[in-house]
């Protein structure tokens, strides 16, 4: 059996490693009838010395964004992102960026909005918001006063139901 060349690297819970033959079973794996699946979601680790397999948590391999880096994420104040994607990837990490502060900052708790890191300083994840990236700014958002569903007009948006104008710096794919 040709097992190697078709090896998977990401794998969904039950997804089929190899036989029980040829490796052992690892960490997030198990076996079902001589097969060794995956138990997690993850990344395989196949030791051909030790002939084990097993497979990694994303989760815990999350990986910290650099400067220069690409996040999404929802604001949970006006100054802390919880970041849901690095570089368009899903992030499983749990991190939180502090946005760096601006003298009107036009941006909210019902935001969706992507930026740029611009430092890792002291251990935290400094990200900002650049004008003159036309693909940084709002992404999705709802209305700050009734909460229903907004369009983009100009230099902002504007609410179907209830007609309130606020002000943002809405990203070149703003999601209407
Ligand atoms: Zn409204």
């Amino acid at each position: 059996m040709e097992k190697s060349d078709n090896r998977k690297e990401k794998v969904i819970p039950g997804d089929e490693l190899a036989v029980i033959e040829e490796y052992e079973s690892g960490k997030g794996t198990h076996i079902i009838d001589g097969q060794i699946r995956a138990s997690i979601f993850g990344k395989t680790k196949f030791d051909n010395k030790n002939k084990s397999v097993e497979v990694e948590s994303l989760e815990n391999s999350s990986v910290l964004p650099q400067a220069g880096d690409k996040v999404e994420g929802r604001l949970e104040n006006d100054k802390a992102l919880r970041i849901i994607k690095i570089n368009g990837k899903i992030s499983f990490g749990s991190l939180v960026g502090l946005m760096a502060k601006t003298k009107m900052p036009n941006w909210g708790t019902n935001d969706y909005i992507r930026a740029s890191v611009v430092s890792l300083t002291n251990g935290l994840i400094h990200v900002m918001i650049k004008n003159n990236n036309e693909d940084e700014g709002v992404i999705r958002s709802t209305c700050n006063s009734c909460g229903d569903r907004v369009v983009k007009v100009q230099k902002g948006v504007k609410c179907v139901s209830c007609g309130y104008f606020k002000y943002k710096t809405l990203a070149s794919d703003f999601q209407e």
